[in-house]
């Protein structure tokens, strides 16, 4: 055997295969395998740097003592370099921690002036391990876990790290499969304009909803992909969906906002996102501004000019570039004067520190000043409370992001969001097209925008559709399928079970009524030629139930109906309970209208007809659906619409909204398994239904957070029932384990503190997180102040 094949030139150490056999050799020794053994893993953060800075030979010179130090601290056993700066050992299992820690000292006293940053990671033999290999990866891996962790020098293998490892590699390996099927959603973070507080576009944020793994946060996976490489497939992917759903967005009449999307560094070398982009673009045949591409601060100060090409490629080919938590590295503004950009993003930790200082307001000032005077436009991340928006109105900051203004949102929840803010673009969709006027009117007809049919082409399908309408044959066929599908035997029983009525809405006169099974109802009383007014508030005293008299009265409203018409609604739909006998119990009706103009009077045309099946079919389905699987409480979707729902009808007296959060959650999972996590999961989702289930609304909003929703309760007893939940230590028993948690809300009150969802929502969030600062198992009601 070659002698200098198994030694490491530099140091005179073994190198990784004369390592790796004579250590397997050792570990299969059982007298040596009666001691306890460790496997050290020795790795230099920085020598590049080191290099760079003293040169190569002077690298050398510092590796060569390094290996003498840890040769001198470690003689026992064996001593090797696997590659450049990086050493290991297998040692006896004695001081270990003390001798790295005298190796460390050694390491940093060779050059003091030197930035250079040693870890160690170690793995503890285990009597039945055998593979040296896998042992030593463990180390390394141990040894990888503290990168970029300042101060911590050491870290042992355990349990929470092989936990990572495997995480890790499941994240590598599916990430494809993941996309494909649909578990990386894309979320939305609003951002607005901070003198105004409305919205203006949004930012793209990751999510991984995994079925075996729960809800991933980018902080967890985005760093895995970045590292293998792979992190141009899931940006690629998000690019494309936030095109998509750009245009499905303003397909269904909302305004369109410009949304911001996240590169890393590692895309522009893999891909070329320049084309990524503008591929998606030009085949959702979206406008290049609605986006925006933003590169985070660190991934700046990339020497090989590919960053800054493509960079420059964005902004020539018409889309905007911002940086990125910007304030957060040492270099900003050196990047400012390399790198062209339209926006700067302050880092919320930026935020954070300045804004609670006095001298901060003139930094802030000069730094926005500064921008502006460039062209460079200013935005504020992780704005949380009317405090710091109140401090960026006075210091002039342009737009802003943050719990405060919303959190990402699924795709779902940004409908709710921008319904709620009134920013849904104006336009009624109950309005259906009057097809004859159209045809008869050459100019009354517009082109559709996506289409590649000719104006007599365009014709030619309205005409088809208005035959379909005008004959007889048709409708009985759709009505005949529509009875089917709303669970009647068949056509005759659902022409038995509704009623037609045609009335002269501008002499209040009924033109013609087919009451069949209703008849009985109204008592043969109304002829043609009669009032309409008297008839409908027949009808609505006598079949409609007491809660749902308004409504329907309103619907049916004469004055009401020829108003809604000039206002270019001609046809609408209600559903209440009518009383179709006092003996059973109301049943769901649906009547739909159409107002026609007819010799110039308003003549209403109305069907009414029983859904009573449908909807019962119909419920059961969603509450099947509605449910969590883990806690079989409401999830999020849920329950929005249905706390919405009575926010909409609340009168009088208070409600009350109460977020909750399981303290230190991860630590559980962490430490007991995610199994165990869940058992305290669903403790909490039966003890939150056991003290609000009754009068309330219980959601598992996702993850270890929970919202109730209570109406008509004094705030002494919501502060008792509160209680009873917060300030207590509960345990859960799984397997051999005690798990003790504590639970912290964040409560507010209806109408005090605010009456839309959002707002209630968002407040209760903030008392939640205030209630968490000041430590685990508290309640906090939301404070104006
Ligand atoms: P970022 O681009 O700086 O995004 C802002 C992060 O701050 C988001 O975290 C957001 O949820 C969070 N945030 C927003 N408002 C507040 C607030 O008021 N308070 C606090 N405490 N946090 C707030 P998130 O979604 O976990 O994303 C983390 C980072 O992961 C992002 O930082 C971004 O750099 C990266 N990332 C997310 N999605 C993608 C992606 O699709 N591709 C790439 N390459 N990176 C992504
Ligand atoms: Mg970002
Ligand atoms: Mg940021």
């Amino acid at each position: 055997m070659l002698r200098n094949e198994e030694i490491d030139q530099l140091t005179g150490l073994s190198n990784l295969y004369s390592f790796r056999a004579k250590a397997q050799k050792m570990i299969d020794d059982p007298e040596l395998r009666k001691k306890d053994l460790v496997i050290i893993y020795f790795d230099v953060e920085n020598f590049k740097a080191y290099n760079a800075k003293f040169g190569f030979e002077a690298g050398d010179r510092f590796l060569q003592n390094m290996s003498k130090s840890i040769k001198k601290i470690f003689q026992e056993l064996l001593v090797a370099r696997f590659s450049d700066d990086h050493f290991v050992v297998l040692a006896y299992a004695n001081s270990i921690e003390a001798r790295i820690n005298d190796v460390y000292r050694r390491v940093k006293g060779y050059n003091p002036d030197a930035d250079v940053q040693m870890k160690a990671g170690v793995y503890e033999l285990e009597y039945d391990d055998s593979d040296i290999s896998m042992a030593c990866d463990k180390a390394r891996m141990a040894c990888a876990s503290i990168k970029n962790s300042y101060d911590v020098i050491v870290r042992v293998y355990d349990k929470e790290i092989g936990n990572r490892i495997n995480l890790a590699n499941y994240i590598m390996h599916n990430v494809n499969e993941a996309i494909l099927k649909g578990y990386i959603k894309v979320y939305y973070q609003p951002v607005v304009r901070v003198l105004s507080g409305k919205i203006c576009g949004f930012e793209a944020l990751a999510r991984w909803i995994d079925p075996e793994h729960g809800f991933l946060m980018p902080s967890v996976f985005i760093p895995i992909l970045e590292d293998a490489h792979l992190i141009y497939k899931l940006d690629a992917f998000v690019v494309r969906q936030v095109c998509e759903d750009i245009k499905e967005f303003t397909g269904q009449g909302y305004k369109a906002f410009p949304v911001s999307v996240n590169f890393s560094r590692a895309d522009f070398h893999q891909r070329d996102m320049y084309r990524v982009v503008n591929d998606a673009v030009t085949s959702n045949d979206i406008p290049k501004s609605l986006i925006h591409i933003e590169i985070t601060e660190s991934a700046l100060g990339d020497e090989s000019g590919i960053l800054k090409g493509t960079m420059d490629k964005f902004r020539q080919g018409g889309y905007q570039v911002w940086m990125d938590d910007f304030g957060s590295g040492y270099s900003s503004f050196n990047l400012l004067k390399d790198y062209e950009f339209d926006v700067l993003k302050f880092d919320m930790k930026f935020l954070q520190d300045f804004a609670s200082k006095p001298r901060e307001t003139a930094i802030w000032e000069n730094i926005i000043n500064m921008a502006e005077e460039i062209g460079i436009q200013t935005l504020a991340e992780g704005v949380e409370t009317l405090e710091t928006w109140d401090f960026l109105k006075r210091v002039g900051c342009e737009k802003a992001q943050g719990y405060f203004f919303g959190r990402p949102m699924s795709k779902e929840e940004v409908v709710d969001y921008l319904d709620e803010y009134g920013e849904k673009a104006l336009g009624d969709s109950s309005a259906e097209p009057r097809y004859q006027d159209l045809l008869n009117d050459d100019n009354a007809i517009l082109l559709e925008e996506d289409t590649t049919e000719t104006l007599e082409e365009q014709k030619a399908s309205l005409a088809e559709e208005l035959y379909m309408s005008n004959s007889e044959m048709y409708t009985k066929l759709a009505a005949k399928g529509f009875a089917a599908l709303l669970e009647y035997n068949s056509y005759s029983q659902f022409q038995k079970y509704s009623f037609f009525i045609v009335a002269d809405l501008t002499n209040d006169k009924l033109l013609n009524l087919h009451l069949s099974k209703q008849r009985k109802i109204l008592d043969k009383r109304y002829r043609s030629e009669d009032s309409y007014e008297d008839m409908i508030d027949e009808i609505v005293r006598d079949t409609v139930i007491q809660e749902e008299k308004g409504d329907v009265s309103t619907f049916f409203n004469r004055d009401r109906l020829v108003l809604a018409y000039h206002s270019g609604i001609s046809s609408d739909d209600i559903e209440f309970h009518r009383i179709a006998n006092v003996k059973v119990a109301p049943r769901w009706t649906h009547t739909t209208y159409e107002i026609v103009e007819e010799d110039g009077k308003l003549v209403a045309y109305f069907l009414s007809f029983d859904i009573d099946e449908y909807k019962k079919s119909k419920e059961l389905v969603t509450q099947m659906a509605e449910r969590d699987t883990l806690t079989g409480l409401y999830n999020r979707h849920t329950a929005v619409p249905l706390i919405r729902n009575r926010l909409y009808r609340r009168q009088k007296g208070k409600a009350a909204m109460i977020m909750m959060d399981v303290d230190e959650f991860r630590d559980i999972n962490d430490r007991f398994g995610h199994l165990a996590g869940d058992e305290v999961l669903r403790r909490i989702a039966a003890r939150l239904d056991e003290i609000f289930g009754r009068d309330g609304i219980v959601c598992h909003i996702d993850q270890d957070e929970f919202l109730v929703f209570v109406e008509d309760v004094e705030e002494s007893d919501l502060k008792n029932r509160i209680d009873r939940f917060s300030g207590n230590v509960f345990e859960v028993r799984f397997h051999n384990d005690l798990i003790p948690f504590t639970v912290s809300c964040g409560y507010v009150i209806h109408p005090d503190h605010g009456r839309g969802y959002h707002d209630l929502y968002r407040k209760a969030d903030a008392a939640l997180c205030n209630a968490k600062s000041h430590g685990n198992g508290l309640s906090q009601k939301y404070d104006e102040g």
